[in-house]
């Protein structure tokens, strides 16, 4: 379902394309003038977030962009040899940009990925230009003809397309992500630019559909980095603060935290206890009951349980504790005291972790209302410190 949502806005910028290619001949001489600045507005606004918010791979997304427009628009006449090309370096960028980890903007890591992209651009160039056996040998008919004869593109366009809109697909599966659901609009949309070739029309209303879905990529991600923990991935303490403004009325806060997780950290590292925190954020994630799941800060969690008291709530986080208590979490080992430092040695161990929970709800002992979640959170939290005394692994209410 969630993969389905960061889709939404891809579908509604291709929908809104389709529909702007069908009102675009009724629109005024006027209006049409006033939208052709429109690409480069767009262009304008997503370079600058990029770089704004430092994210690399949009900043080349757009750029893909830019110069598709660049040659379209320019190059004269457009040879099928140059679109060729274009549609090739469009799927082997697209894929590379989105499993590439992210790396800033002006960094050293980056100006490697910017020469990479100029220099494949220089040998796109010169194939499209200067080279007659590349030429021959990318505009060969693979296949029959006749299946290929409701479009201008080559075959090896649409080989290339198909494998690239594939390959993204498969990493949106693996790696689901509005930035590469906006990758495969994007291929899209530049794919139905080659086949539309030089038109004013396609040019106009496909780079700017392009270049929205650049914007949209860069809301979400900067969403993500104001909104969700990095390490665990769950909504963290200002998505906590948001939902404290809805509540009203009968809900449950527990606060959740790792019993001895100080231990654990100098027992087998700080990086496996990381990778430890991962698993029981998403068994959280996962409680039962309707509650939704934060990282507080730290081993700490916090999981609301909206229009549920805290005898109903410890229901589910009883279930959740055991859950997590039952569990084997199977961890990497560094063996520190292997000679060969360099290929520190990695045994596979299982562990067990519990947590304690404290837990309260919005109705007070006579039965009337506190007037702020806030409240409720610390008498949670003064919950969770009576569990810790009585010997952890339990819940206290
Ligand atoms: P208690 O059962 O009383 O909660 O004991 P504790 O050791 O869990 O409690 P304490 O608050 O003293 O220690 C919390 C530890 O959690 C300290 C810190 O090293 C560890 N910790 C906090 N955040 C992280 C994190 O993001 N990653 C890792 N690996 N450890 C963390
Ligand atoms: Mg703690
Ligand atoms: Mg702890």
């Amino acid at each position: 379902m969630k993969k389905l949502i960061s889709f939404l806005p891809v579908f509604a910028i291709l929908a809104f394309c389709y529909y702007a290619f069908q009102i675009y001949t009724r629109l005024s001489p006027s209006t049409v003038n006033g939208l052709v600045f429109l690409p480069y507005l767009l262009a304008l606004f997503t370079l600058l977030s990029a770089i704004h918010f430092k994210r690399s791979g949009i900043l080349f997304y757009a750029l893909l962009i830019i110069l598709f427009y660049a040659v379209l628009k320019y190059a004269s006449p457009l040879e099928n040899i140059i679109s060729t090309v274009l549609a090739i370096i469009l799927c082997i960028l697209l894929i590379s940009y989105t499993l590439i980890p992210e790396r800033g903007i002006f960094t050293q890591n980056n100006l490697n990925a910017f020469f990479i992209f100029f220099l494949i651009l220089g040998v796109a160039f010169f194939t499209a230009t200067q080279a007659p056996t590349w030429e021959s040998f990318l505009l060969t008919e693979w296949l029959p003809a006749k299946y290929f004869d409701w479009t201008v593109l080559s075959q090896t366009s649409l080989i290339f397309s198909s494998f690239g809109f594939i390959g993204l697909l498969i990493v949106f599966a693996l790696r689901p992500s509005p930035f590469t659901a906006s990758a495969i609009g994007i291929l899209l949309l530049l794919i139905i630019q080659l086949h539309f070739g030089k038109t004013e029309k396609s040019l106009l209303i496909l780079s700017s559909g392009a270049l929205l879905l650049c914007l949209y990529a860069v809301i979400q991600e900067s969403w993500r980095m104001a909104y969700l923990d990095e390490l665990t991935g769950l909504p963290g303490r200002r998505a906590l603060k948001e939902k404290f403004n809805e509540l009203h009325g009968t809900y449950s806060v527990a606060m959740l935290d790792v019993d001895h997780f100080k231990k654990f950290n100098d027992t087998y590292g700080h990086d496996v206890g990381d990778s430890v925190l991962r698993m029981i954020a998403s068994k959280i994630s996962q409680v039962s009951g309707g509650g939704s799941a934060y990282r507080y800060g730290g081993e700490e969690f916090s999981v609301v349980f909206p229009n549920k008291d805290k005898q109903l709530a410890k229901i589910h986080l009883e279930l959740l504790r055991e859950q997590i208590a039952s569990q084997n979490f199977v961890v990497n080992r560094e063996n520190r005291r292997s000679k060969a430092a360099k290929t520190k040695l990695k045994k596979k161990k299982t562990v067990q972790i519990t947590i304690s929970i404290g837990l309260a709800d919005s109705i007070e002992k006579k039965n009337h209302t506190l007037s702020s979640p806030w409240e409720v959170l610390k008498l949670a939290d003064k919950a969770l410190y009576r569990a810790k005394k009585k010997g952890r692994n339990c819940i206290s209410i």
